[in-house]
């Protein structure tokens, strides 16, 4: 009999613990692919990366060998551009064509965008993404810059 197929799409929290739970669930008895547009990682750390008490390398939760010691099949880069949900195919950014028997669409929300002048200087206004933050500790050694803004009442980082 044919394994059955789940495709995911979304490396967050969401994505990774839809995985953790199928594994849980059949011990490796189905087939999982994960299509994400970034590295999985989790973004409620990144304030801890902001501040400096933790590594880039801790934000990241699902790194290649863990994906192999839970038997997923990864298409981290990718973006999921079209769903045929009569034929059960998802199609990527690259052309891809993943076929899926259950889909879970776990590609999380979008943040208020933020107008620090640095932020659209580069072109970088979103609060919630890794590359956000990278800038921000780039911009303000330490994070009094963003405490000092928020006492200013300028603008703030929404979460
Ligand atoms: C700075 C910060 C601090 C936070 N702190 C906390 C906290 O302390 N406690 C708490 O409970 N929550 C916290 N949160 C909220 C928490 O991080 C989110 O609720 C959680 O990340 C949502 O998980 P998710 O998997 O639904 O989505 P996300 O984590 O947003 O993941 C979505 C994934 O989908 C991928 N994706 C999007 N579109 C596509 C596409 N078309 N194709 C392929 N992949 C795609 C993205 O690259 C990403 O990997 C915080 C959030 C932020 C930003």
């Amino acid at each position: 009999m044919a394994k059955q197929r789940h495709v995911i799409v979304g490396g967050g929290t969401a994505g990774l613990n839809a995985i953790l739970a199928i594994r849980e669930h059949d011990r490796g008895a189905s087939e999982i692919a994960l299509v994400s547009a970034e590295r999985p990682y989790a973004r409620m750390v990144l304030p801890y990366y902001l501040g400096r008490s933790i590594a880039e390398s801790h934000v990241f939760t699902l790194p290649p060998a863990r994906l192999a010691q839970l038997g997923v099949t990864d298409h981290i880069g990718r973006r999921a551009v079209s769903l045929d949900a009569a034929a059960n195919t998802l199609t990527l950014d690259d052309g891809t064509v993943v076929a899926y028997d259950d889909l879970l669409i776990a590609t999380g929300s979008s943040a208020v965008s933020i107008s620090w002048r640095h932020f659209h200087a580069s072109n970088r206004s979103r609060a919630d993404e890794l590359t956000s933050h990278r800038l921000a500790r780039a911009i303000a050694p330490k994070t009094s810059a963003m405490r000092r803004r928020r006492s200013e009442n300028l603008e703030a980082m929404v979460v």
